[in-house]
């Protein structure tokens, strides 16, 4: 095999790859592709291939771009740097071992005899921020079946994954002289709306997710400390399940507060996958981790209603953080469980 998981891992870290500037992971990636003899293609700054034919096809995506270096380091950032069994840097742990995992273990995979069945690798960019990658390479792909998303969950698979909901509740009052009075306060209209807020439950749970969650995390109003304001705006920032369709949701604050509602984002999609389905099933005996659901969000949102699971060496709780790193074992542990994925989802689906 011309490259290993660790030099891999260790050459994308020292090839930065901050969303929207992935060109040069992207050619990085396409090279070591080629050299494993596959025949990479490219979409914008998303590389994808596809390896093998026939029989049930499994998307393998992950993710090439990596959020800023941010302060805080104590290690060299863009280098790869390999210390203490741990490859260091910004995209380590998020999710270029988990790509360099995925490469590994499909090529394992497809090393000892074909496999009944075909890989779709992707690798896209603009994870962290508008995921256009994926959305943009998707159409060029062969039609998976199902997907599995490579993200740092310490090999646990995640069956359901929260969605995202970001609504603007505007207050409207009246401006008057704070001194004379009158008028009508918006920031005391919204206050009020704040705790109505904090009154709704939710009763529906999720299996895997439990209930949705919902928090007021930004406020605006007033400009002047003696004018009585006129206008003050919430952000709520609710992380949805599938139990909930979005629109009943913004229904429930509509029907608590006295402002008027507006939906910010509902791009991000609450999605889950039945514990039995074959892809499941197959990173479940590969691993032997139980399944969970993540609060997160990925690509995962994008795929459109494809039975998933997201599942890779590492730990969210790194991501983004100063000093990311990925052990070297558990890379390694990485490439022998998508290896093993790929081999037990073809099984388990091509008998189906
Ligand atoms: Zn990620």
């Amino acid at each position: 095999m011309s490259c290993d998981a660790v030099s891999l891992l260790r050459r994308l870290v020292a090839t930065p790859s901050e969303s929207g500037k992935e060109e040069a992971a992207a050619s990085l990636l396409e090279a070591e592709l080629k050299a494993l003899g596959w025949a990479p293609e490219r979409v914008g700054r998303s590389v994808y291939a596809v390896l093998g034919s026939g029989g049930p096809t499994l998307l393998l995506s992950s993710h090439l771009d990596t959020v800023p270096v941010g302060e805080g380091w104590t290690v060299p950032a863009l280098e790869g740097l390999l210390k203490d069994g741990r490859v260091y840097g910004r995209g380590s742990n998020d999710a270029k071992g988990c790509l360099s995992a995925m490469v590994l273990g499909a090529a394992a995979a497809f090393g000892k005899g074909a496999p009944k069945g075909t890989v779709v690798l992707s690798a896209s960019c603009e994870e962290e921020t508008t995921n256009s990658g994926i959305a943009e390479v998707l159409p060029h792909l062969p039609k998976p079946d199902a997907a599995v998303i490579g993200e740092p969950t310490g090999l646990a698979p995640a069956v359901a994954q929260k969605g995202l909901l970001i609504l603007e509740v505007t207050a409207r009052g009246r401006a008057a002289h704070a001194a004379w009075g009158g008028g009508e306060n918006a920031v005391s209209k919204a206050a009020r709306d704040v705790l109505a807020l904090e009154g709704i439950t939710f009763d529906r749970s999720h299996p895997a997710l439990g209930l949705p969650s919902l928090q007021v995390t930004q406020i605006h109003g007033g400009e002047r400390h003696n004018v009585i304001p006129d206008r003050c705006k919430l952000v709520v920032d609710i992380r949805t399940t599938p139990a909930y369709a979005p629109e009943e949701l913004v229904g429930l604050v509509k029907g608590r507060v006295e402002g008027t509602v507006s939906v910010r984002s509902q791009r991000l999609t609450a999605v889950d996958t039945a514990p039995s389905h074959p892809v499941v099933l197959a990173a479940v005996a590969a691993g032997g981790r139980e399944p969970f659901g993540s609060p997160t969000v990925s690509d995962w949102a994008y795929l459109k209603g494809l039975p998933a699971v997201k599942v890779g060496p590492g730990d969210s709780r790194r991501s983004h953080t100063p000093d990311e790193y990925l052990e070297v074992s558990e890379l390694l542990e990485g490439v022998g469980f998508y290896e093993r994925l790929i081999r037990g989802y073809f099984e388990l689906a091509g008998a189906a």
